[in-house]
């Protein structure tokens, strides 16, 4: 990471934005669980839930603002003074007041303009505010905001005294130019810092986020695995490791802890991790193809991005239709095989792996490998050992 690198400031909404994901529910255990390791794994700010759903999810943000994290806690809010007395009742500090920024969501929310909108958003940030809560302002849908209805809303925001202004691509139509410009037509119209919230609707909310931060954002509002609403958000996981990589910018995150923090998600919302998910996937730092492992065994740098090691994960050899004598070789070095039964050892697993779809484990390898040694050994022929 350089050292000039600017910090940047992660929001976590999965108690949020990713519980509203189709199909997920957390239990109140659950939220806890994940709410303590998100803090632990340096995130700087919690999403923890909507206080108007009722009873239940103010207990649970309760439990959670009361959990002694050293993150920030923060509850979701429309711009309605109900939803902000129940976020008062959850014991929070801090709340995300949301407020409708297209002409059609505006149109169909509140029945209002932009001037009516702001002048409801300062109406209801400065409520807030003479509770003591700290408010940062969500501007939904700002991707297909006008940028005047945006500055509108902005300045409605600054003078009532929100500390920050979340830009929404709530539908997720963004692409990584139209994030950067809009972005800097909003720093440029504000003196709020400013908060970005990528949805992945074109697969893009990863790259919107970076560029984003680019454009000046120096929040990023992200969810474990990109769980969200339709297509998900930007997965916390890919932004962190991304800002790391590449050295562009310094957050506190630890990286070593994403990987537990992924399998948390995943089975607290039922949805099993994709095998060859970014940063957390299962198989992504297995190889099979003969050339990959061939130059990962002269000089692991040769086809190494992203170190594991920093991930608290190691590479790891498969055999399967791809690989080469060097894989075998590196994988049966310990049974001392002759170059007749390597070769003999490696078309078996090649052709298993062919029938079988799939990468052959590498005890079954050995296996195959001692057998193929045997048979070398005693000359004989014919002989299987794959069902
Ligand atoms: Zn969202």
């Amino acid at each position: 990471m350089q050292d000039s690198a600017p910090r940047i400031f992660v929001n976590d909404t999965t108690l949020r934005d990713g519980e509203q994901a189709p199909g997920v529910a957390f239990s109140h255990d659950e939220k806890m669980a994940v709410a303590r390791a998100l803090d632990a794994a340096g995130i700087d700010e919690i999403e923890a839930g909507t206080p108007a759903m009722g009873p239940d999810e103010i207990d649970t943000i309760a439990a959670i603002a009361n959990a002694d994290l050293s993150c920030a806690v923060m509850a979701w809010c429309r711009a309605l003074e109900t939803d902000v007395d129940a976020a008062i009742a959850t014991g929070v500090q801090r709340v995300n007041i949301s407020v409708p920024a297209s002409r059609i969501q505006m149109q169909v929310k509140l029945n209002a303009g932009p001037t009516e909108a702001a002048e409801r958003l300062r109406r209801i940030v400065s409520y807030a505010r003479d509770r003591d809560l700290e408010v940062a302002v969500g501007c939904e849908d700002s991707s297909r905001a006008t940028p005047d209805d945006l500055a509108l809303l902005a300045r409605a925001a600054q003078d009532s005294g929100a500390f920050r202004i979340r830009y929404a691509d709530t539908l997720g139509v963004l692409e990584p130019f139209g994030a950067f410009e809009a972005i800097r037509r909003l720093t440029d119209a504000t003196d709020l810092a400013v908060e970005f919230h990528g949805h992945d609707d074109l697969g893009l909310a990863t790259a919107n986020t970076l560029a984003a931060l680019r454009g000046g954002a120096r929040h990023a509002s992200v969810t474990v695995l990109g769980l969200g609403e339709r297509a998900g958000n930007a997965p916390l996981e890919e932004i962190a490791v991304a800002a790391a990589q590449t050295g562009q910018f310094a957050s506190r995150i630890n990286i070593a802890d994403l990987n537990d923090l992924a399998a948390l998600v995943a089975d607290c919302a039922g949805r099993p991790i994709g095998e060859a998910k970014a940063i957390v996937g299962r198989d992504i730092f297995s190889h099979e193809s003969g050339v990959h492992v061939s130059g990962l065994l002269k000089d692991v740098h040769a086809y190494q991005a992203l170190d594991p090691m920093a991930l608290g994960r190691r590479h790891a050899i498969v055999i399967g239709k791809h690989s080469g004598l060097a894989a075998l070789r590196a994988v049966c070095s310990d049974l001392g095989l002759d170059p007749e039964s390597e070769a003999m050892a490696l078309a078996e697993v090649r052709a298993l792996a062919q029938r079988s779809k799939r990468a052959v484990p590498v005890d079954h390898a050995r296996r195959i490998a001692s057998a193929f040694q045997e048979i070398v050994s005693a000359r004989r022929a014919d002989f299987r050992v794959w069902p």
